[in-house]
């Protein structure tokens, strides 16, 4: 028999019966398979191969993708509700999901048709990968600083720098390039490029603190010769994809933290219910309740803003991009924290490996660095909304007249 959850299912109220049955199958999913998998493939830092592919079976990758090339175009209300059913209990699980967004988004956006016909349905069936090369040595945070270029040929481009972190290069077959014009420096261009180019290598794995399953490498472009029609989108037009697949992938970092977050609650609560202590169970004392009470208002909350904002990109509001700085923002550092409390509550078996904590503390951080750090997206929500100051309605309590003469 299957019980009710801890945090209630309120936010499936919205879906249809079709996208209810999509979180259903999710959680079949977690419960049977990625959930008591997870553990051992947090292990190593191999591709998760068994995950994609089962995640591909069962049309979760496919969510990110148009219709007409065997995807099911979800709406974010319902990508959203599936990767925090993924982060509760595999982090792999639901960046495969993120990544995807992350790493193919250029291409359902702005590839040629003929592209688009030979890679989407293949990219949605889990046979083919791609990967995100944006991030280098010394543009991270501050990607308008990228130095990687594309000097015009004839017939298309020349492409050389340098890519970091890049999730997936060891197994992606196409990675998306984003930088700018040799000639016009102010242009920013992306284009696809097949993972056996001339000149183009990729670099061993790097170690990391988790997100095992999905690893990262450096890439290096040598003169890399590009046809025009690998190009994505327009001239000009680099940055803004990258903003693009940015955005998603932020939503889909802001809902995995906070399933990872769910999932801590899940196990922290089930610990000081059965721990006993000082004569009566630890959840019991007045402390530990406490604790808990921050984490779920926190966690509540913040599901909240996250579901605005999926109505907000659904929708085509303008100004999603600032509230899913928001969300992430949010989202990721509660995640840190709340893992970090749960862990306490559960005392010395929270700190070991084989309990589930330790994974999801090492998980947490990487939300908070990835698709923009939260410092970042600070600044973007002050700089949005000093902007917003200018021209917003006066507020009532004020008298007219400039305010350096009250
Ligand atoms: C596991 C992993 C996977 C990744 N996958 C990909 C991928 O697939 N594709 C890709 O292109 N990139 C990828 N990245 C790169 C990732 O997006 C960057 O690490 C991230 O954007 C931060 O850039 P940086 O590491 O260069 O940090 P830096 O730019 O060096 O910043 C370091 C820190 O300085 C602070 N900081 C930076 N700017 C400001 C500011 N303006 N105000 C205040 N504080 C600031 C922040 O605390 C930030 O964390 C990945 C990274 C990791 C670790």
């Amino acid at each position: 028999m299957n019980h009710p959850r801890l945090f209630g299912d309120h936010h499936l109220q919205g879906l249809s019966d079709e996208e209810r049955a999509m979180v259903a199958r999710v959680r079949e999913l977690c419960r049977h398979t990625l959930g008591p998998k997870a553990a051992e493939l947090a292990r190593q830092d191999a591709f998760a191969w068994d995950h994609f592919r089962l995640l591909a079976r069962e049309g979760v990758v496919g969510t990110a993708f148009p219709r007409r090339f065997g995807g099911s175009d979800a709406r974010q209300r319902l990508r959203i509700r599936v990767i925090e059913e993924l982060g509760r209990v595999c982090s792999a699980s639901a960046s495969l999901i993120t990544g995807t967004d992350l790493s193919t988004r250029a291409i359902v956006a702005g590839a040629s048709e003929a592209m688009q016909e030979q890679l989407i349905p293949r990219l949605c069936r889990g046979e083919l990968q791609a990967a995100f090369g944006l991030t280098e040595p010394e543009a991270g945070s501050d990607v308008r600083g990228l130095k990687t270029v594309f000097r015009r040929t004839p017939d298309g481009y020349r492409i050389t720098g340098r890519k970091k972190f890049i999730t997936r290069a060891s197994t992606a077959d196409w990675f998306v390039i984003v930088g700018r014009a040799e000639d016009q420096p102010s242009s920013f261009l992306a284009a696809l490029v097949p993972r056996d180019a001339p000149g183009f290598s990729i670099g061993p794995d790097a170690g990391k603190l988790g997100w095992y399953g999905v690893p990262i490498a450096s890439l290096t472009l040598s003169d890399v010769a590009v046809p025009l029609s690998h190009r994505l989108g327009a001239e000009g037009e680099g940055f803004d994809l990258a903003q693009d697949a940015l955005l998603r992938a932020r939503i889909g970092h802001a809902a995995m933290a906070l399933g990872r977050a769910i999932g801590a609650v899940e196990i922290a609560a089930a610990y000081v219910g059965e721990r006993s202590g000082f004569g009566k169970t630890l959840g019991e004392h007045q402390g530990v309740q406490w604790m808990l009470a921050d984490m779920v208002t926190s966690i509540e909350a913040a599901r909240a803003l996250l579901a605005l904002v999926a109505e907000k990109y659904d929708r085509g509001d303008a100004d999603v991009s600032t509230y899913a700085s928001m969300a992430k923002l949010q989202a990721t550092d509660l995640c840190m924290k709340v893992v970090t409390d749960a862990l306490q509550l559960t005392g010395g078996r929270g700190y070991l490996q084989d309990f589930p904590l330790e994974r999801f503390f090492r998980d947490a951080k990487l939300n908070q660095i990835g698709e923009g750090a939260s410092e970042v997206h600070k600044t973007v929500i002050g700089r949005d909304w000093m902007r917003r100051a200018q021209s917003a309605e006066r507020n009532p309590c004020l008298r007219e007249g400039p305010l350096v003469d009250y």
